[in-house]
């Protein structure tokens, strides 16, 4: 029996998580749920899964939710605040930790469910941008596993020899991560300018949050996800290709010395992804419809558009630049991001902004905690300006 904290249970992957979880009941239990500020829908997880512990983000939602919980009868218990979610990453409550908090606000807890040794199911690729080698050298420490959440890494995963560290050694010569192309493939910049956030976040293929629907618009979710592949591989960034595919069924592959590429398919649900990861090395049912090749006929590749989907070849340069590059590649982004869903920016100035906080990234690379942290800061700030600029 495993015991799961989800944190970032309130959003999209903690629900398709939890969907899987309810569909066994003898392997999973709930220890530990939390989120950010949405009391009444953590409240009804609560109701629903009966963890040990609930941790809201927001310090100012402690007392409304523990005023739910009580109205429901429950006996769980209530915390809030960042340390608090820290703590429950690494803590007792939990064996396996679905990090599923959106952006730089899941770095922290990422890092202590992996440096406890906790089995660590990673949706939050933020935290391996900003701190790959960090996060490496806490899973190290702690022991744990990591399994990735993240479609194209997890079908990575499946489809590389296991219990090989080195990838040439095992005969890998190229990673292959299949990316949509989001809702604007095919179009030019100049028919971008006048995007709204509901345009951007209208996927062909997937259901998910807003801030990654939007870098799956602008191509930076494949960007964040050739960084992640490159640490979660140990993969040189020369090895890792992006290949459109618009029907999002080839998940990615991998390319070997011998001629064979071998992929991981199946329908566009995180709970494949999510199920593999949780009961690694063995298969459970995940409740997703079988592909049906002979209806789905067909399966389409073409280059990625790089000229107009800036964002992509800005993520490469930034793994190239090195230093705090990658930092200050996620930081612009998440501030653009968020600017953009405001109003307050174009979308053709989340490119803009990304391509100003680069060339101000300091060479010098930041190891430890808080100088990632140091440097995350001034990178939004950099932004901030950059955005005000680009808005008035
Ligand atoms: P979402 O916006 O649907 O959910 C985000 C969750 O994080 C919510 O539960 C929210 O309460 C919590 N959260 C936000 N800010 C927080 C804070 N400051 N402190 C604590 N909790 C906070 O996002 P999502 O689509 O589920 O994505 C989550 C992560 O998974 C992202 O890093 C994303 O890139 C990655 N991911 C998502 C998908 C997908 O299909 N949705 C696929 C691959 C990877
Ligand atoms: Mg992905």
């Amino acid at each position: 029996m495993r015991t799961l904290a989800v944190l970032g249970a309130t959003g999209s992957i903690g629900a398709s998580t939890l969907d899987v979880v309810a569909r066994h009941p003898d392997r999973y239990r709930v220890g530990v749920l939390a989120a950010h500020r949405s009391v009444d829908a953590l409240a009804d997880l609560c109701k629903r899964f009966r963890p040990e512990l609930a941790v809201i983000a927001d310090t100012a939602c402690e007392e409304p939710l523990r005023a739910r919980l009580r109205r429901h009868d429950l006996a769980c218990r209530v915390e809030s605040g960042t340390d608090a979610l820290i703590a429950a990453a690494a803590g007792a409550h939990c064996d396996t930790v679905v990090a599923a908090i959106v952006g730089a606000a899941g770095l922290e807890s990422t890092l202590a469910a992996a440096r406890a040794g906790k089995r660590l199911l990673l949706a939050n690729k933020e935290a391996v941008v900003m701190a790959g080698a960090l996060l490496a050298e806490a899973l190290a420490h702690g022991g744990g596993e990591l399994l990735p959440l993240d479609s194209e890494h997890n079908a990575v995963f499946q489809c590389l020899p296991r219990g090989h560290a080195d990838l040439a050694a095992a005969g890998v010569r190229r990673i292959l991560l299949t990316a949509s192309g989001g809702p604007f493939r095919g179009r030019k910049a100049a028919e971008l300018a006048a995007i709204t956030p509901d345009q951007a976040c209208a996927h062909p293929n997937w259901r998910m949050g807003r801030k990654i629907s939007v870098d799956s618009a602008t191509l930076m979710n494949k960007g964040l996800e050739v960084i992640e592949a490159h640490h979660l591989f140990r993969a040189p960034a020369e090895r890792i290709e992006v290949v459109v595919h618009p029907q999002s069924i080839v998940h990615s592959l991998v390319e070997y010395a011998d001629g064979s590429l071998l992929a991981q398919l199946g329908n566009p649900d995180m709970r494949t992804a999510i199920a593999y990861a949780l009961a690694w090395p063995e298969r459970i049912d995940a409740g997703v419809t079988a592909l049906d090749l002979v209806k789905l006929a067909r399966l389409d590749f073409e280059a990625p558009d790089l000229d107009t989907f800036r964002c992509l070849r800005l993520a490469y340069q930034a793994l190239a630049a090195g230093g705090q590059a990658t930092i200050a590649l996620n930081a612009a982004n998440e501030e653009a991001v968020a600017a953009f869903l405001d109003g307050r920016l174009p979308f053709l100035g989340i490119a803009a902004t990304i391509e100003h906080g680069l060339s101000l990234a300091p060479a010098v690379p930041a190891t430890d905690l808080a100088a990632i942290l140091d440097a995350d800061l001034t990178a939004r700030r950099q932004a901030q300006r950059m955005i005000a600029t680009l808005s008035a």
